[in-house]
């Protein structure tokens, strides 16, 4: 069970994520809280971060690929994981690919979480309050997003699996279980 999740921010992934993980019993592995812990422990892999974080910006892709293959070498992720917030770009995408195939093996899926439109999204991550969430900073991501992030859509376009990201949480997840077959 090797899935990634994509999604814009604020589309409700990181929630999903980890109720998906205590379901199927694979670790969530969000990029996102990897650098949050680093920058809270002040590591020099969280203070490089912080300079693109608090920005919105993406942190370079080879700190962020490094950060990854480390991670799902990790015992716990040997019979799967969930990806929250990687890949981000088409550089990273390649670069799990790599990571996966050394260790033999490859994804099972793509999961896109879908919203409506940006105000939806700008409302939902006003609401949860995180340091890099004032609106002007959202609004930026958005873009990265879009410029960035968007055309994996088209490069997973054959594993991609749907996900209606509207609704109450547990709408939501009973859908992504759904399209997970589940
Ligand atoms: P997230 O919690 O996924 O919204 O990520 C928060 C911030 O961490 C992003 O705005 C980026 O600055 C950084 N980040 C998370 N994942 C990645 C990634 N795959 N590549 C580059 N930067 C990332």
């Amino acid at each position: 069970m090797r899935f990634v999740l994509l999604g814009p921010p604020g589309a409700g992934k990181g929630t999903q994520a980890a109720i998906l993980s205590e379901k199927l019993g694979v670790p969530h592995i969000s990029t996102g809280d990897l650098f949050r812990a680093n920058i809270d422990q002040a590591t020099p892999l969280g203070l490089e971060a912080k300079k693109y974080t608090a920005a919105g910006n993406l942190v370079p892709s080879e700190i962020t690929n490094n950060m990854v293959k480390a991670r799902v070498a990790e015992p716990d992720a040997v019979n799967g994981f969930l990806l929250d917030g990687f890949p981000r770009t088409i550089n990273q995408a390649q670069a799990l690919d790599a990571i996966l195939a050394e260790l033999n093996t490859k994804l099972d899926g793509v999961l896109s979480f879908v919203v409506g439109n940006d105000d939806i999204v700008v409302e939902r991550m006003l609401a949860r309050g995180r340091s890099d969430d004032t609106e002007e900073v959202i609004r930026h991501r958005l873009r990265v997003y879009r410029d960035e992030t968007a055309p994996l859509l088209d490069y997973y376009k054959n594993e991609i699996l749907t996900v209606d990201a509207l609704g109450e949480v547990s709408e939501v997840n009973a859908r992504a279980l759904a399209a997970l077959g589940q």
